[in-house]
């Protein structure tokens, strides 16, 4: 059976993403009050009249270097007050969008450079040491990199501030950004963040101006469908900004949510816990977006008791599963609402939520969007039977368009009438109500972060002392982390260590990648006869070894 949101459709506007956000150009009157501050110095700010000045300065800049539809900007810095910028400006031109995670190693910047085509780099100066060798192994000339933060930056090893590569502000003034129509607003890519979907190694997600605009819209309807005062009179909101601005959940928040709603947010550079606590009392922070792993941390560190939360009125907690009984203990222990939502980088953020306003302690992810539809299959593409467990297969104007040069990737996850398999499984009451009960894919979720054990693998046999490796998560504690099965060549059996493997890893990957879960030697990893891992052995495996550690 086809489940379908219990909510009317909205109306989603095709056009280009900051017509949508601000109008035609023409006619742009963007309020000059800061939205954006810096959680750690607010004198540094940003309002969106700011915003949208820095906007069409790149925007020139740009079409000035010959970058159009399809050419990849990639930006690679910490969350700070100007990413807004890069973000609209890049993907308001009519160029794609993509982030970096500012604590890959050179391997992995090569591979997302490399993978992007990126054209033009956009890096804080902070990373630059790391960028440069990973740009010449790309092939990206230094002409293509610019150095990019809220202050000036002298020229650093002959790579320039972006501040030499935009218009003036005369040229930015009389720069106007493309109309989009319709079909074009439906077919240009915007966003290419990464996920390993699920199989294999991360792909680049094609997320679309309309993608985008339909999940603003599916996502201010869930927020606010139950809340008991109206949209328009909604009391003062006040955000922190620290969600990853290269994932699609900080970018949906802290840029087009933020602007859509006019709710100020506090940008944290980095996450760490005690500023966190700290700028939520400072700030007087109403809302907070954020991931399990946060709850986990509100809940049992200690420092938590010494900082004054109340300001706080609710929280929307998703991107991992998150247990009822952590939701039901936080919420009375912090007097919040906590309600979830499920998403994916290949909805664009998020398809289901439990509306803002209910309260909920059945850890439920919530209920279909607006104009979105699901389906519960079972091994075969059949629809399960009513109330059992199925693989969500989710459709809407929010699915993403394709994986980014990559055919058969987009082929195995988006079937002909646009359905796209989820590899998570669900069950689903009959108010449409569902919970999330297993993943049948591969990835792994450390602190909400996406890890895709292939990618882990082949990092693995790398090493020359090892014959094969399956990787797989195991929870502890309420947090997942990636954990090795590894056989060791023969020659090399008593010469190395578990801990030598984590070692070496720890120096190849991120460090949300590393083997966290531990490293252990085994005779041999168990295949199908296609050779594929046995996935499913492996989180027995791991399952039956965290319940004895
Ligand atoms: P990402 O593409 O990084 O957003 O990761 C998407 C995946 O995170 C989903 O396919 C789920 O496996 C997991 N996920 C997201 N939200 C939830 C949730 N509320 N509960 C359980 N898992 C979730």
């Amino acid at each position: 059976m086809v489940f379908k949101s219990p909510y009317p459709d909205v109306d989603i506007p095709k056009s280009n993403i900051l017509t949508y956000l601000f109008g035609p150009p023409a006619s742009a009157a963007p309020s000059r009050d800061p939205l954006w501050y810096d959680a750690r110095d607010p004198g540094r700010s940003l309002s969106p009249y700011h915003l949208l000045q820095w906007v069409r300065r790149l925007g020139f800049g740009l079409g000035r270097l010959g970058l159009g539809k399809e050419d990849v900007v990639m930006i690679c810095t910490p969350n700070q007050i100007h990413v807004p910028v890069a973000y609209l400006g890049i993907v308001g031109a009519g160029c794609i969008f993509s982030g970096a995670n500012p604590a890959y190693t050179e391997q992995e910047l090569v591979h997302q450079i490399t993978n992007t085509t990126a054209k033009l780099l956009l890096v804080h100066p902070k990373m630059l040491p790391l960028i440069l060798p990973a740009a010449r192994k790309a092939g990206v000339p230094k002409d293509r990199i610019f150095q990019f933060s809220e202050t000036a930056n002298e020229p650093f090893q002959g790579v320039l501030d972006w501040r030499e590569m935009i218009g003036t502000p005369e040229q930015g003034d009389a720069w106007n950004w493309p109309d989009l129509p319709p079909q074009e607003a439906m077919s240009t890519v915007a966003t290419i963040n990464y996920s390993s979907g699920t199989t294999g190694l991360p792909k680049g997600v094609c997320v679309s101006h309309y993608n985008l605009i339909a999940n603003v819209e599916q996502t201010v309807f869930m927020r606010y469908a139950h809340k008991p005062y109206s949209f328009a009179d909604r009391p003062l909101e006040r955000w922190i900004g620290f969600l990853p601005l290269y994932h699609a959940y900080g970018q949906l928040y802290t840029i087009l949510m933020a602007i859509k709603l006019q709710v100020p947010v506090y940008i944290m550079t980095e996450f760490r816990y005690e500023e966190f606590l700290e700028a939520i009392g400072r700030y007087k922070i109403t809302s907070l977006q954020i991931a399990p792993p946060i709850l986990v941390m509100l809940s049992k560190r200690p420092e938590t008791a010494r900082y004054d939360l109340r300001s706080v009125k609710d929280i929307l907690c998703g991107a991992a599963p998150l247990s009822r009984e952590l939701q039901n203990e936080c919420q009375r222990r912090f007097n919040v609402q906590i309600n979830q939502g499920w998403g994916m980088t290949e909805v664009t953020c998020g398809a289901i939520h439990v509306p803002g306003g209910i309260k909920d302690d059945s850890g439920s992810v919530g209920q279909l969007d607006p104009n979105c539809e699901c389906r519960l299959v079972d091994e075969d593409g059949n629809d399960v039977a009513g109330g059992q467990p199925g693989e969500m297969w989710v459709r809407g104007p929010n699915i993403c368009l394709r994986y980014w040069r990559n055919e058969a990737a987009t082929r195995d996850s988006l079937d002909s009438e646009g359905w796209l398999k989820t590899g998570d499984v669900a069950v689903c009451d009959d108010k449409g109500f569902f919970w999330i009960v297993d993943r049948k894919k591969e990835l792994i979720k450390v602190n909400a972060l996406q890890v895709a054990p292939a990618e882990l693998e082949a990092a693995l046999l790398e090493n020359d002392h090892i014959a094969d490796a399956a990787v797989v998560g195991i929870t502890l504690n309420n947090n997942e982390w990636p954990r090795a099965y590894v056989v060791i060549q023969e020659s090399s059996r008593g010469h190395v260590s578990p801990k030598d493997v984590q070692d070496w890893m720890a120096k190849r990957v991120a460090k949300h990648k590393r083997l966290v879960g531990g490293v252990v030697f085994i005779d041999e990893v168990p295949k199908l006869a296609s050779g594929k891992i046995q996935r499913k052995t492996m989180r027995e495996w791991a399952k039956r070894d965290a319940a004895s550690m």
